[in-house]
C-alpha cells in the first residue's frame, strides 16, 4: 500500500505532464468481494465516468491523447483481480507512466485529466485514516512504529541509553557502590524514559498519529504511562507485553488483537448509539435514521452523513436514471415516483447507495465486529447518522 504512504504521496505530487501532454487519474470503487465478476457494475460506472470525460475536451489532440490512456484504463480494470477496495490508476501513456495501486478502503468515483495526478482523493484518506503509533520500549531501548490499515512501518533509529557502566569495586565498597549503581541505574532509567515521553509527542506532531500502543515490559510501559504528557496520554489505546527486540511483524502480531478490540467496541458504540438516536428522533430533525428503505431515502435527500453497513451485506433494489433516486422496492407500476421516469432494477442497491454517500464527502463504515454485525442487521439492516 505505497499509494497512502507520505513518501509516495510526494513522488505523485511532483509529477508533471510535459507541454502537450495530460495525465489521466481514476478512482473506481470496486464492487464488493461476493459480488466480484458477477456483473461487474464498477467497469460500467468507469465507462460512463470515461465517456462524459471525453465529452468535455475540445481540443481533438486532447482527445486522441485521452483516447489512448483511456484504453489502458479500462484494460487494467478488466483484467483486474480486486484485491482491495478500490482501485487508483494514473497513466500518461505518450510519456511512459503508468501507476496503479489497490486501496483497502473506499473512495468515491472519479476521472480526471489533468497535467498532475489528482491525489486529493489519496490526501484525504490519509487524513482520515486511523495511524497507530507503537512505542517499544525496555529501560534502555526504544523503538517508534506506525500501525496503518495492516501494514507496519519502523520509523525511527532505535533510541538507547548511554550504557550504564558498573565500576569494577572490592571490600566494603562493595555494598554502597552496588546501591549507587543502582540508584544512578534507576534515575538513568527514568531520564531515559522521559526522553522516549518527549520523543514520542514530537512523532505524534510529525505523524499525524490518531493512537498510541506503549509495548514492552509491564513495569516499563506503566512508568512511561504516568509521565507522558496529557496530550500523548489521551492517545493512548493500549498497553501490550512484547520483548523490544521482537520484529515488526511479531509486533504487529501481538498489538493487531489489541487494536481489533478497539475497533470493535467503537463499532459496537456506533451501531448502539445509531438505533438509539434513530428510535428517539424527532420526526422534523432526525439525527439517524435505521431501515433499507429509511437510509435510502435520506442517501436521496444527500443527508447522510455517515452509513453503516453490516459487512457483505448486499440488497437488490431499483434506480431511476432520469432524477438517479435509489429504492428498495419498485412501485407496481415500475415507474419513480419522483419524476415518473422508467426505473432499472439493480444487482446491489446498497453498494451504490455507499457510492453516493461517499461522493458527497460523507463515510462509510462496514460493521463486521461479531454481536454489532447481528444488531444493525436486526434493526436495520441499513443505518445512517444524518448531517
Ligand atoms: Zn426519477
Amino acid at each position: 500500500m505505497k499509494a497512502l504512504h507520505p513518501s509516495s504521496l510526494e513522488s505523485l505530487a511532483r509529477r508533471h505532464a510535459p507541454e502537450g501532454s495530460w495525465i489521466l487519474s481514476v478512482y473506481l470503487n470496486l464492487d464488493p468481494q461476493v459480488r466480484a465478476n458477477r456483473r461487474g457494475a464498477h467497469k460500467l460506472v468507469l465507462d460512463r465516468m470515461l465517456k462524459e470525460l471525453e465529452a468535455t475536451l475540445e481540443d481533438p489532440q486532447a482527445v486522441a491523447h485521452l483516447q489512448e490512456d483511456a484504453e489502458w484504463v479500462r484494460n487494467q480494470v478488466a483484467l483486474h483481480i480486486p484485491k482491495g477496495k478500490s482501485l487508483v490508476l494514473f497513466c500518461d501513456l505518450s510519456e511512459g507512466y503508468t501507476y496503479q495501486e489497490d486501496l483497502p478502503i473506499r473512495l468515491p468515483n472519479g476521472v480526471w485529466y489533468e497535467r498532475r495526478p489528482y491525489i486529493r482523493p489519496l490526501l484525504d484518506a490519509w487524513k482520515e485514516y486511523e495511524r497507530t503509533g507503537i512505542v517499544v520500549v525496555d529501560r534502555e531501548k526504544a523503538r517508534f512504529l506506525v500501525a496503518s490499515m495492516g501494514e507496519v512501518e519502523e520509523l525511527e533509529e532505535a533510541f538507547q541509553t548511554p550504557a550504564v557502566r558498573h565500576r569494577a569495586t572490592a571490600g566494603t565498597d562493595h555494598m554502597r557502590s552496588q546501591m549507587i549503581f543502582q540508584r544512578r541505574a534507576a534515575t538513568w532509567s527514568h531520564w531515559f524514559l522521559k526522553e522516549v515521553a518527549d520523543s514520542l509527542h514530537d512523532m505524534i506532531e510529525a505523524h499525524g498519529i490518531d493512537r498510541v500502543v506503549l509495548v514492552g515490559p509491564e513495569e516499563v510501559t506503566a512508568e512511561l504511562k504516568r509521565i507522558l504528557p496529557k496530550g500523548v496520554l489521551a492517545r493512548v489505546a493500549a498497553r501490550v507485553r512484547a520483548p523490544v527486540t521482537a520484529k515488526p511483524k511479531e509486533l504487529l502480531d501481538v498489538v493487531l488483537p489489541a487494536l481489533r478490540e478497539l475497533d470493535a467496541a467503537r463499532e459496537r458504540d456506533l451501531v448502539a448509539e445509531c438505533i438509539t438516536s434513530a428510535r428517539k428522533a424527532q420526526a422534523e430533525s432526525p439525527k439517524a435514521v435505521l431501515g433499507l428503505d429509511a437510509v435510502l431515502n435520506a442517501v436521496n435527500q444527500s443527508r447522510v452523513y455517515q452509513i453503516l453497513v453490516p459487512a457483505g451485506f448486499s440488497a437488490s433494489g431499483w434506480h431511476c436514471p432520469a432524477c438517479d433516486v435509489l429504492l428498495d422496492h419498485a412501485p407496481s407500476e415500475e415507474t419513480c415516483p419522483y419524476c415518473s421516469g422508467s426505473l432499472q432494477e439493480m444487482d446491489d442497491v446498497v453498494w451504490a447507495a455507499c457510492d453516493r454517500v461517499l461522493a458527497l464527502g460523507g463515510k462509510v463504515e462496514e460493521i463486521g465486529t461479531d454481536g454489532a454485525k447481528e444488531t444493525l442487521q436486526k434493526d436495520g439492516p441499513l443505518g445512517a447518522f444524518l448531517r
